[in-house]
């Protein structure tokens, strides 16, 4: 399980590889993605909270990138925060997720990133609900939801 210690780690010494990685030019991108998927996965872009569709969304099946399919986190693991973006405790695997320290707007905060592609997904924070006290606040945007036994 991954805990703010592991992610503070991650932050300042790096990250864990992934499986495999996906590169594409920006260009490629753009024709692959919505303008709305593309501002916020490839620049770092934030949806207004309560507009991403999947923010109620509490149907069991598998959450992947948006770009490029790697698989990111899984229904189960998926809790009300009440803040309006989809939010998770726990990736589906220790190395689905990149972070890195986002100094943006005057605080420090961890972006989490797509490990496979580098795609922007949310921040991470540590108050989420016990055991992991994490939560993944995620732009419902830059995920998609395939629902188990479709
Ligand atoms: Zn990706």
């Amino acid at each position: 399980m991954i805990t703010w210690k592991e992610v503070i780690d991650f932050t300042n010494n790096g990250n864990l590889k992934p499986d495999f990685r996906v590169e594409k030019t920006t260009e490629e991108w753009k024709t692959l993605l919505t303008p709305e998927q593309f501002r916020i996965t490839r620049q770092k872009g934030t949806e207004r909270s309560f507009s991403g569709e999947l923010c109620s969304v509490h149907d069991p099946g598998i959450y992947s990138c948006v770009c490029c399919d790697t698989k990111l986190f899984d229904s189960t693991i998926k809790f009300q925060s009440g803040t309006g973006w989809p939010s998770f405790t726990q990736p589906i695997k220790e190395n689905a997720i990149k972070y890195e320290a986002d100094k943006s707007f005057g605080m420090i905060r961890v972006e989490v990133m797509c490990n496979t592609c580098d795609g922007h997904l949310g921040h991470v924070f540590p108050d989420g609900p016990e055991p992991s006290k994490l939560r993944y606040c995620i732009n419902s945007e830059s995920i998609k939801l395939k629902k188990s036994g479709k």
